[in-house]
């Protein structure tokens, strides 16, 4: 089974199910996928790793790496700098991988800018009222932080509705379906 890209962004609300559907193709697909791990200046959940799910990094370092132009986008989403290094992106590429972006609205927009050239994947919860049960059921956020995050759904929703905003949208309400439907978006028929 052959990929349509290359290259795909994965983008959506926080809490709309993007790292459990990635996880999901990781964990079945170890072989043809790799995941483009971010830098971030928020802190570590409980059980994400340093250099697997995200390079935890001062915001000072952070700002001297993107003024030293080492990042393809970066942006602040929810109080906290978040990033694309050119090194996360050539490291899976050139491990004949498929590169998997898992980014902000501000960051879609960025790399439209750039010679990337990916498939960009919304992907949607039902309605934001499960969206915000799904976000507090995580557990991982302060109140401050889930009242940033579903501030910003808003805008994200706004934008993954706009038409050619994205080239696919997954509506994750049953994770079932919404796995289907993000391998159809991924593999050629
Ligand atoms: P994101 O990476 O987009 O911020 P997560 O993958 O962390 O979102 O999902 C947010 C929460 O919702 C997690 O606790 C996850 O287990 C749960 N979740 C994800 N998809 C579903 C689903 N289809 N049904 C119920 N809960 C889900
Ligand atoms: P979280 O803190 O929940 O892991 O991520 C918060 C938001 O930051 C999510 O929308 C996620 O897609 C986004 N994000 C993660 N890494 C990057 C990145 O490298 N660049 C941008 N622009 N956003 C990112």
């Amino acid at each position: 089974m052959q990929t349509v890209a290359k290259i795909f962004v994965i983008s959506g609300p926080s809490g709309s199910g993007k790292s459990t559907l990635l996880k999901r193709l990781f964990a079945e697909y170890p072989d043809t996928f790799g995941f483009s791990v971010s830098h971030t200046t928020r802190k570590p959940r409980p059980g994400e790793e340093n250099g697997k799910d995200y390079h935890f990094v001062l915001k000072e370092h952070m700002e001297e790496q993107v003024a030293a132009g080492k990042f393809i986008e970066s942006a602040t989403f929810s109080g906290n700098m978040y990033g694309t290094s050119i090194k996360a992106v050539e490291d899976v590429v050139e491990s004949g991988k498929v590169c998997m972006l898992d980014i902000d609205m501000q960051g879609v927009k960025s790399v439209k800018n750039t010679q990337l050239n990916p498939r960009y994947i919304f992907v949607r919860p039902p309605t934001l009222e499960v969206l915000e049960q799904r976000l507090r059921g995580r557990g991982t956020e302060t109140e401050e932080a889930v009242t940033a995050r579903l501030e910003a759904s808003q805008r994200e929703l706004e934008y993954g509705d706009t038409p050619g905003a994205y080239d696919r949208i997954v509506i994750n309400d049953d994770l079932e379906s919404a796995y289907k439907s993000l391998k159809s978006a991924i593999f050629e028929a």
